[in-house]
């Protein structure tokens, strides 16, 4: 186990890229609890500042409350001198996340070649930066990279079916191209990697119209829309709250294993319990209306976590139901600002 060092201030330096996004500002604000200075790169192609808002004030350097320990930096990191210049007032890091990727099916096919690019020349650029400091690096991967799966559930040593030039290749190939640079980096250059296949995450801060299920539908049903079940709903999700997420990202720095752990809950619902459990939680007259599969839409998605549990002693403790319940709670009352 690593030992970390001690930083000014804190217990350590992190950078956090895509830490304007859904996931990464509560990664961000889970570090900061944990005694972590926070540098957040963004350049906010599918994040938001009002994600970071209550951790910063309006020039984007400090914060009562986490001692100006967290700081953003609006940066596109496949722009390498971009990224050198935020960090360079910096003695040291300590651990780097990479979590930048447009990451809805939405977001991914409105900025095709921008998800391509920091795939490959963005992760490659903070590799980089993990070389010259000699620092972890985290990288987030995708449950995508097994395509549409013909094994069930889903074992890190399974290499996917993906369908190279479908419509969803452009993040799929790209979270592999970006697998096998983390892996290269590690073999070349011996630097600490971990890589994390994230299942569907969900919780506050999504946005309502990223075209992702548990939002999406919770919109419907909060607006007494028709709820949109695509196929028959009999496809399976697994659904993790974010603070489990979090949570096992976190645990990542103290695990010394560089190949990939599935991140998620192995617990599998259809898209129709689903709908069904929110329009229950939210009282809502909508009702279902069912549209036709999208293309290389998965039938079944569920991790197998025995690696996680292992190697990070972690698994999901949130319920559906009562993540389900803080996320259309949220939803509430940005809908009524
Ligand atoms: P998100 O879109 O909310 O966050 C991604 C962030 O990356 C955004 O803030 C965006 O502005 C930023 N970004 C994109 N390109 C950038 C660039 N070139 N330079 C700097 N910043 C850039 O998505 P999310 O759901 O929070 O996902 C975070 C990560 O987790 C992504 O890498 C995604 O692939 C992965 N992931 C998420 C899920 C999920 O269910 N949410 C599932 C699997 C994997």
């Amino acid at each position: 186990m690593r030992k970390r060092r001690k930083a000014e201030g804190g217990i350590g330096v992190a950078v956090v890229a895509g830490g304007a996004g859904f996931i990464g500002s509560h990664l961000c604000e889970f570090l900061l609890q944990r005694g972590y200075r926070v540098v957040c790169l963004d350049n906010l192609l599918t994040g938001r500042l009002e994600n970071i808002a209550h951790l910063t004030t309006d020039n984007g350097r400090r914060k009562a409350g986490n001692g100006g320990r967290f700081e953003f930096r609006r940066v596109d990191i496949t722009n390498p001198r971009a990224v050198k210049n935020a960090l360079k007032h910096l003695k040291k890091l300590d651990v780097i996340f990479n979590l930048a990727s447009p990451a809805s099916p939405k977001d991914y096919q409105a900025f095709p070649l921008e998800t391509m690019r920091v795939g490959s020349e963005g992760t490659r650029n903070l590799l980089e930066l993990a070389r010259e400091q000699g620092v972890i690096f985290i990288h987030t991967s995708t449950s995508e990279v097994y395509g549409d799966p013909k094994v069930h559930p889903q074992t890190e040593d399974y290499w996917g079916n993906v369908n190279p030039v479908g419509v969803r290749s452009v993040y799929d190939e790209a979270k592999r191209f970006a697998e096998a640079l983390v892996m290269t980096y590690h073999r070349l250059y011996k630097i600490p990697v971990r890589i994390a296949r994230i299942f569907n995450t969900y919780g506050p801060r999504m946005k309502f119209d990223d075209g992702r299920l548990i939002p999406n539908l919770i919109y419907q049903a909060l607006n007494n829309q028709p709820m949109t079940i695509y196929g028959t709903g009999r496809q399976t999700r697994s659904f993790c709250y974010v603070s489990d997420m979090v949570l096992g990202l976190y645990k990542l720095i103290d695990c010394s294993d560089p190949y990939p752990i599935n991140l998620g809950n192995p617990k599998e619902y259809s898209v129709l319990v689903c709908a069904r459990l929110i329009k229950k939680l939210t009282h809502s007259q909508s009702r279902f209306l069912f549209q036709p599969l999208p293309s290389d839409d998965p039938k079944r998605r569920q991790p197998d976590i025995g690696r996680a549990k292992r190697l990070l002693n972690w698994e999901p403790k949130v319920s559906l139901k009562e993540g389900l319940i803080a996320t259309i709670n949220w939803f509430r009352g940005e809908f009524s600002k």
